[in-house]
Parts: structure tokens; sequence; C-alpha cells
């Protein structure tokens, strides 16, 4: 059965259905942007913008020096991308700066750094060089420590924690030959072993960043299915895993376009024992921690994004001056003008997106699981233009290699190496085509939990009568009002000119959203699920708003900072995105999606094979 029939294959629906059993149901805290995706402008969650926790402030200020003046005085870039190796004092000298720690608690000797300080210092590494960023970012945003700190046991934290700031260094693997976007195909195994005191890992897994140095690891594995209303229902486990066990095997350092530093490799788990008392957050639980490590996780690609879109600005400002073509500067040419500030309105609203989903991870009092993911999406596409744009502006000596600039005597600005170590964040850390299919999901929810009891063949009757009349109570309250024009009157919370009017134009957009959002669900139903086109302008459009919203709060709070023109930036931001708004509401009844689907079809039935031709295969 092909992806386009109209029922969802077998095979799909349980894979999803398997995403489903492992995503967090409730939402214990109110969250800005699923307001948005449902019609209401909530702008008192982030405005006035959050500010930096003094004491953090001051402390991260300082080891932002000292981690700067190390990594220039001990790390060339460029060596490390032609020789695959981040030298050994490197490794040291990061460890001596606890750079391993930087968000385990002072109380087992780590920084104590915040999440919005460890996304400033990943900001400032990322600028720098692409694969030790990584080293670092894979170690703390997914391996051991942030899952462990998240959902540990006091003893495993004791036993664990204090480790990293010895220098110990981790890695987190889940990814497998098979299992890429989907972890329903993962076929490592974990069996227990000693009546279940302990497991025995065996299978292979691929792509671990870390993987091949790493000291301990957090194993994603196949434990014993449970049995639910007779069916089995596979289980998957996290396991803290020391990297020097007997039985692991690494097999192969995979090689990449970019980040050639990382050691990133498959590896193979031969009858690895591991005790019981090493799972994490409990048996069968390892995709819901994934999921939610991955919460926070996630926002060290936006913090690493921006921290390349500035450094792109950095370069093409110069550039733009330096380089004279056809009478003039080549900045002052409207084509190359226009990219100019493409790339600084853009970097500003990353930069807006970025602190503003640190802070909201460190306040702990909103869900941010739509925000991390929408930061993640919107910065790693974003950033992608511009290192594009960057790569266009540069054009000859954009593609030509740092090393090869150096050796005659040119301006040294690596864009290439950028370009190459930057792509991979679409695909790491959920792709873009997965965000935006778990972005819709967690948009549609409120819908879907109501929908849901009714479309269940093991609901009774009486309950889905119940659950009929609650949500049609529900829908005469909540729809009408989504037609009625917004009375914010000219001032949003107290947002100046012309910001005021990009959040008007927010609240309006959220319940055309909205309004959008349902009549699809009305129409589809659960086939919705498979209209990915659908899906994916909902939240493309739902991505712009929060991104839009970001920007406006964030350049209100520098203007009274005293920085008056962000305003400017946030201007040119918002008039841009939407413009971006109103196509994708346009596109929504007038598009070819459906024709496109068909020539789809007939590419994997090979019926265009005859354009694969005078090639060379
Ligand atoms: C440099 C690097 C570092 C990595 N580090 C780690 C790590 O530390 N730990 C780890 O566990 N893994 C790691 N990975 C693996 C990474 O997370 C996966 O590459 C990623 O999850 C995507 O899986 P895949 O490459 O197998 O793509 P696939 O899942 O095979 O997807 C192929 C394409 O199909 C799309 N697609 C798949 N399913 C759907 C769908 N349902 N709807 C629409 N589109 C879909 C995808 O978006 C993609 O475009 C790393 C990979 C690389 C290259």
């Amino acid at each position: 059965m092909s992806m386009f029939d109209k029922n969802i294959s077998q095979e799909k629906l349980k894979s999803l259905e398997f995403a489903e059993a492992a995503r967090e149901m409730e939402w214990k805290f109110p969250s800005f942007a699923l307001k948005l995706f449902h019609g209401s402008l909530d702008l008192g969650l982030i405005h006035p913008f959050p500010k930096e926790d003094p004491e953090q402030k001051e402390a991260c200020n300082e080891y932002m020096v000292k981690i700067e003046k190390f990594l220039r005085e001990n790390l060339n870039p460029d060596a490390v991308d032609l020789t695959g190796v981040i030298p050994p004092n490197v490794y040291k000298g990061l460890a001596d700066l606890r750079a391993f720690a930087l968000k385990i608690p002072i109380e087992y000797d780590g920084m104590g750094f915040n999440q919005y300080s460890y996304n400033r210092i990943m900001h400032l590494v990322s600028s720098y060089c692409g694969s030790t960023a990584v080293l670092l970012s894979a170690h703390q945003s997914i391996g051991v420590p942030q899952p462990l700190k998240l959902f540990g046991t006091p003893e495993q934290k004791k036993k664990y924690l204090p480790r990293f700031a010895q220098g110990a260094i981790s890695a987190f693997a889940l990814t497998e030959p098979e299992a890429g976007s989907d972890p329903r195909n993962m076929t490592t195994t974990a069996t227990p072993v000693d009546d279940g005191k302990a497991f025995l890992i065996n299978g292979q897994k691929l792509w671990c960043t870390n993987g091949l140095i790493a000291d301990l690891m957090v194993v994603m594995a196949v434990t014993p299915p449970k049995i639910v209303h007779g069916k089995e229902i596979k289980q998957i486990t996290a396991f803290i895993v020391e990297g020097n066990s007997p039985g692991i095997e690494k097999v192969h350092r995979c090689t990449f376009m970019g980040l050639r530093g990382i050691q990133n490799g498959l590896m193979r788990f031969n009858n690895v024992k591991v005790p019981r008392e090493n799972i994490l957050l409990g048996e069968g639980e390892g995709l819901k921690l994934a999921l939610m490590t991955l919460n926070t996780g996630r926002l060290t690609l936006p913090a690493a994004s921006t921290g390349i879109g500035k450094w792109c600005l950095n370069v093409v400002r110069q550039w733009s001056t330096k380089r004279h073509q056809w009478g003039s500067a080549i900045g002052e040419h409207e084509a190359v003008a226009l990219k100019l500030s493409f790339i600084a309105s853009n970097t500003f609203a990353m930069d807006a997106v970025t602190w503003l989903t640190s802070a909201m991870a460190d306040d702990k009092r909103r869900d941010i699981r739509l925000e991390a993911a929408i930061a993640k999406y919107f910065c790693t596409e974003v950033s992608w233009k511009i290192i594009d744009e960057t790569l266009q502006i540069r054009a000859g000596q954009g593609y030509e290699t740092a090393s090869s600039l150096a050796g005659r005597g040119m301006d040294y600005w690596p864009v290439e190496r950028a370009f190459r170590d930057l792509r991979i964040n679409r695909i790491i850390e959920g792709t873009s085509e997965i965000m935006h299919l778990f972005i819709a999901r967690e948009a549609l929810d409120p819908h879907l939990s109501k929908i849901k009891p009714l479309l269940s063949s093991r609901v009774p009757l009486d309950v889905k009568i119940k659950a009929a009349l609650k949500m049609a109570a529900f829908y005469t309250v909540w729809y009408p009002p989504l037609w009625m024009p917004s009375f914010a009157g000219n001032d949003i919370n107290g947002l100046p000119q012309p910001l005021n009017k990009h959040m008007i134009f927010v609240q309006q957009a959220s319940k055309k959203l909205a309004r959008g959002s349902f009549h699809q669900m009305v129409k589809y139903q659960q086939k919705l699920e498979s209209k990915q086109s659908i899906l994916n302008r909902i939240v493309d459009i739902g991505t712009e708003l929060f991104a839009i919203s970001a920007v406006c709060s964030y350049a209100a709070k520098l203007a009274l900072d005293g920085q008056a023109n962000a305003v400017d930036l946030a201007d040119s931001f918002c008039s841009d995105a939407r413009k971006r708004i109103e196509a994708l509401f346009k596109e929504g009844p007038n598009n070819n999606d459906a024709q496109n689907l068909k020539i789809a079809k007939k590419i994997l039935a090979k019926d265009f094979e005859w354009m694969e031709n005078q090639i060379i295969k």
C-alpha cells in the first residue's frame, strides 16, 4: 500500500500509535504557542521579555571570556576540519574548564549553569568550531547529564553526576540502521537475566555522536513487551551504560560532509551486561524519556544556529563594504542589499526565539514542548537560508576552502566549512519533517483529545455520548468568538508602534488559524494525521506567529534597554513574516498539492524513469 492511499496503512498506524504511547499526555502548565494555535493571544505568557538571572549572567560572562580565550589559543577549527581530530589537549583543557559539566549542579562539582547560560556558551562555541560545539552539546543536551538530572534516582545522580566535572564524556544512542525517525523499528534488545537483576544488551547503534569516545552512554533498547488488552506492546527502555563495558564493539567511525571532528560511529553491543539499577526513568519509559529530554535538549540547536547567524552577519557586513564590483561596493547593489537585510532581521528573529525559549525552560512554569520544537525547526531552517545567502555574497570566495584562501593570502572567513557544518541541524534531534508532525500533533491536541473517545472502538456507548455532549458544549463556546474581530484597541501590553500593529495582526491571524485547523479536523477527522501538506501549512503559520510574538517582545525589551533600532529589525522581520503567513493562508484552499502528489506517485511507480537518461549512474 503506498503512502498516498486514502486509508492509513496498518504499519503506519502502528508507528503512529507507538509514538502516541510515548507522548506526554498532560499539559500541566500553560503554553503560549498552544494558545496561539487555538485562537488566543496570551501575550502575558511571554511579555515583558524574560530577564536573565543576574547571578547567572555574571558567572556566565566570566566563563565565556575564559572559554573563548582557551579556544582561540588552543583550537584551530580548520585543522579539526582537515584532520578530523580535536587534539587531546583541547579535550583536557575543556575538562579543566569543567565544560563537560556546564549544567551539572554545583553540589555535584558542576558549573551549575541554567539552560539560558548553557545556551549562551553553546552559541559562542558554535560560532567558532562546529565539531567542538557538537562534542559538548551531544554530551550535555541529549547525553547522560540531561536525562540523569531530570529523571535519575538520588543514587544514580550521586554515582554519575560528579564524573562529568572530571571530564567524563557521554553519548545518546537511539538511532539504528533501520530505526531513524521511526523508533518502532528499533531492534536492539535488552534481555533480563539473573532473575531480572540485570539485562544483556544486543544490537547495533548508528551515528551515535561521541559514542566512540564515550565514558558513559544512554542506550535505548527493547525490553520484554507489555500485554495490554491481549495485545503485545513493544517497550523501549533507557539504560546508563559504561563506555568501556565488555561487549561494546566500535565497528566504524562515520565521516560526514561537515563536523569532521566528531567521534561518531556504528557500535555493536554483544551481550553487554547492565544492572537493573541503571534503568533511567523506568522500564518501558525510554521513548518518553527521549522526548522529554529533547524538550530542553533541542534548545541548543537554536542557540547554535543563532551563533552562526551572527557570525554570518559579521562576515557579510565586512565583505559587502570591502568588495567592489560594477563600480560600487557589492552591498550597494540592491540584490545584495536585500540579502543583508534578510540576514540581519532573521538573525534577530532567531535571537528572540532562542532567548525566549531558553528562559522559558528555566522558568519551569510553562509547558515548552511546542515552543522548543518550534524554536528548533524555525532556527535550523532560517540559519540554513542565512548561510546559503552568506556563501552567495562571498561567491567564489565563499565556495573556496579556508585553507585555500589562507594559502593565497586572502581574508579568512571559513564560510565553506560553516556551510558544511550547519547542514546537519535540519536532520538531527528531529528532522524538519518530523518536527512538522510533532508540532502538528501537539498543536491539535485539544481537538484530538476530545475526538479520540468517539473514534475508539473500546470506549462504551454511554461514555461516547457523554464525550459528544461535552464536545458540543465546548465548541459552542469556543468557536463563535473566532469569527469576531479583536478589540485590542491600539495597545497590546504596552508595545510601541510598529510592534503593536504586528501583534494585532497575530491576534487576528491566530483566530483564523484556529478556525482553519478546526475545519480541517472536521473534514478529515483521523485521516488528517496523514494530510501532511495541510498540517505543514498549519505548523508554518503557527511558527511564524510565534516568531513575530517573540520578536516584538524582544525588540520592546531592547528598546527599553537603549537599543532603539532593534525595532527596525523587528519591523522588517514581522512585515516579511506577515507576507509569508498571508501566502500560506491563500495556499490552503488554492494549491497544486493534489497534482504534485500524483506526480510523486508516478515517480515511485517508475513512470518517469525515462527522465533519468544520459547520466552516469
Ligand atoms: C552527524 C549526525 C549525528 C547524529 N547524532 C546522533 C546521536 O548522537 N544519537 C542518535 O541516536 N542519533 C544520532 N543521529 C541520527 C539522527 O538523529 C537521524 O539521522 C535522524 O533521526 C533521521 O533519521 P534518518 O537519517 O535515518 O532518516 P529517515 O528516518 O530514514 O528519514 C529519511 C527522510 O524521510 C523523512 N521522513 C521520515 N519519516 C517521515 C514521516 N513520517 N513523514 C514525513 N517525512 C518523513 C525524513 O524527514 C527524512 O527527510 C545523528 C546523525 C548524524 C548524521
